[in-house]
């Protein structure tokens, strides 16, 4: 039997790059809400991380240790993200996958704190879901150069 469960982020690492589609800063989504909306709908926590692009601290998140069959689905618009087929222990701190379902996630560059990053976004509510790292060496690492 498939579950869902909610994915609050700071947790994508080591995804393969042929299956994540870029996606630029003027892009549009098919799910929007006003700043004030998305704090209603949210937790404060889930707020932060998807809509500010906060990281949970590590080890802390409940699906760290979440093991059952089923499907990861975005906190902010139900977006089916992940299949728990895809799921690793990355020794992080966070949950992570190394693919996400067929055009579940996007990408953008982020220069915060002087480095760049691979941040990764829900494709239909553009949600910040986490950073991919190259710093796993197995599953395939993100790659980005
Ligand atoms: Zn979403």
């Amino acid at each position: 039997m498939m579950t869902r469960r909610a994915l609050l982020a700071g947790s994508i690492i080591g995804m393969t790059v042929g299956r994540i589609a870029a996606s630029s800063a003027a892009q549009t989504f098919e799910v929007v809400h006003s700043d004030a909306e998305w704090r209603k709908l949210l937790t404060p926590v889930q707020y932060a991380v998807l809509r500010q692009a906060a990281a949970e601290r590590p080890f802390t998140s409940p699906l760290l240790g979440e093991h059952r069959h089923g499907t990861f689905v975005c906190a902010g618009c139900k977006l089916r993200l992940f299949s728990s087929g895809t799921k690793f222990e990355s020794g992080t701190g966070w949950p992570s996958f190394w693919a996400p379902l067929d055009n579940a996630v996007g990408t953008t560059q982020d220069s915060t704190f002087g480095m760049t990053r691979t941040a990764v976004e829900c494709t239909r509510c553009g949600g910040h879901l986490g950073m991919c790292s190259m710093m796993v060496p197995s599953p395939p690492a993100c790659g980005i150069a």
